[in-house]
């Protein structure tokens, strides 16, 4: 009998997935079952939502010669994804086409900076028509889309967080945000998160409390790290801490207007406070929900009172919104709204300019006096014509066409969808996330939560690949696959990409039972 696979029955699937078997263990008939069902080819990929587009054709370096040149050229550091790398050649708003023109649903959004879709024509209009008026004067002229684009950006921010500086990365945004800190209060401590990701120069290097960042070479000096409390890896958490609409797999007793968690992990910052640093201290970073560390999110009111004893110490508080701004999490248009705090400084890039090269950080009237009398701060492009012209049209399309409201509907849409699969398999130990945030840890199972070995979570990751979906990686064990689509997605597309992501945990267990 041929079945065909939309006709398997789910609770076939479902049948591994009493809590004391783990659901990657296949009783043996299952297994046969599975491998029959391999056998007889039944795997058909899920399909794509059709879209109208047809892109160029492809006329550059054939993609051996590419190759070539990364090897002989290029950075030795190789970080491209998957044993065979995707060689990009078009993109259009979710949407990326390969050299081939193989058409990907991209859920990454080129590490969670395509804000409001590849090649958006309005932004391009904007693009083409500043191409043509004026790319470049320095810091040394004025020119009016600066004045227009800081206009527009401080109307977005709260009172007192009206002054903006207009760099070129993420990096040298939080680079001049420790500068600020530390010349305005005049002291050298820093803290941040372990596993958070600042950035990669010099300074910021020692924020960045990744392994893989840090360097034997001297670095970091006066920067501290902190426990992450992260509720689902950390020693604690439960089932109600964070501001999600799905919660961790842990269980607690905890009122619903108390977190122990909370209270655990503010007894390690104040351990780090009492251990660490010196009595006064210049600042704290925090990123609303982790990035590169695979979108952790913290126990609510956890940044609350972490921000108090900050400033009971002399220090300021700056929120790192490099991926979590411009409306993303959906509830809020910053992430540091989601969690009721009025940072000192606010630090952003990627979706700012939705794949242009631009950063900003914005701060207090006082704040900037201070820097202003300690330095003379200067970038050459930092605000250039192009970028806030770009930076504008980003902000007018996230309103005009409610992208935030977008991410809000669909992102919620998305987590609670794919908490079904966490329910569903083993493997999958975590689904967090707000608004198109969305991160899904990968664990040996759900008691020990380890994570997968690496060569697993990358067969997982090359199979949605090969289905036509892109997600990202992140976590200190790369555990963890990260979900930022542009925020012009829609439910279709994530159905897709649930099917898709299921269809490749399907293949993982078949895979075992072999
Ligand atoms: N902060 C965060 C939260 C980031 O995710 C990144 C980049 N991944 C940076 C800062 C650094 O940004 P850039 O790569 O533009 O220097």
């Amino acid at each position: 009998m041929i079945l065909a696979w939309r006709h398997l029955p789910r609770t076939l699937h479902q049948k591994t997935s009493s809590p004391r078997t783990p659901k990657t263990c296949l009783s043996p008939s299952l297994g046969t079952f599975w491998r029959s069902v391999t056998k007889l080819g039944l795997h058909t990929k899920p399909r794509m939502p059709p879209y109208d587009f047809t892109p160029e054709r492809y006329q550059s370096l054939p993609y051996k010669r590419v190759l070539e040149i990364h090897e002989q050229h290029l950075s030795p550091v190789f970080t491209a994804y998957f044993p065979k790398p995707l060689l990009l050649h078009q993109g259009h708003m979710q949407w990326l086409f390969d050299y081939e023109g193989n058409r990907y649903l991209d859920f990454f959004s080129g590490i969670v900076t395509v804000s409001v879709g590849h090649c958006h024509p309005k932004v391009n209009a904007v693009a083409q028509k500043q191409l043509g008026l004026l790319w470049h004067v320095s810091a040394f002229f004025f020119h009016p889309a600066s004045y227009e684009y800081a206009e527009k950006l401080s109307s977005l921010l709260p009172e007192p967080l009206k002054v903006i500086f207009l760099v070129n990365s993420g990096s040298e945004a939080n680079d001049l945000a420790m500068l600020m800190a530390r010349a305005h209060t005049k002291n050298a401590d820093i803290i941040s998160f372990r596993g958070a990701y600042h950035g990669c120069s010099p300074y910021t290097l020692g924020l960045s409390n990744v392994g893989a960042f840090k360097t034997t070479l001297p670095s970091g000096i006066s920067c501290q790290s902190t426990m992450c409390p992260d509720v689902f890896r950390g020693p604690w958490g439960g089932s109600h801490c964070r501001d999600s609409p799905v919660q961790t797999i842990r269980k607690c007793s905890c009122a619903p207007d108390c977190c122990q968690a909370k209270d655990q992990y503010i007894e390690q910052f104040k351990d780090t406070l009492n251990t660490s640093v010196a009595k006064s201290i210049a600042g704290f970073f925090a990123e609303p929900i982790q990035g590169v560390n695979g979108f952790v999110q913290y126990p609510q009111g956890f940044l609350k009172e972490a921000f108090e004893l900050v400033r009971e110490r002399g220090g300021v508080c700056i929120a790192d919104e490099v991926q979590t701004g411009f409306g993303r999490l959906g509830s809020h248009f910053w992430g540091f709204q989601t969690h009721g705090v009025l940072p000192d400084i606010v630090t952003m890039a990627k979706g700012i300019g939705n794949g242009f090269p631009m950063a900003a950080v914005v701060t207090t009237p006082e704040i900037a006096k201070s820097l202003a009398k300690s330095v003379l701060h200067f970038t050459t492009f930092g605000g250039n014509p192009m970028a806030c012209a770009i930076g504008k049209a980003v902000l007018e399309v996230i309103k005009e066409e409610n992208l935030q409201e977008n991410s809000q509907e669909v992102g919620t849409y998305m987590l609670l969808k794919f908490a079904k699969l966490r329910d569903e398999f083993e493997i999958i130990g975590d689904v967090r996330g707000k608004g198109l945030m969305m991160g899904i840890e990968m664990v040996r199972d759900k008691v020990s939560r380890q994570p997968l070995p690496h060569a697993e979570i990358n067969q997982i990751h090359e199979d949605c690949r090969h289905m036509g979906l892109i997600i990202g990686r992140g976590g200190i064990f790369s555990q963890t696959f990260r979900v930022a689509p542009p925020m012009c997605i829609s439910k279709a597309e994530v159905d897709f990409a649930v099917e898709v992501f299921r269809s490749a945990v399907i293949r993982h267990m078949e895979r075992r039972t072999k």
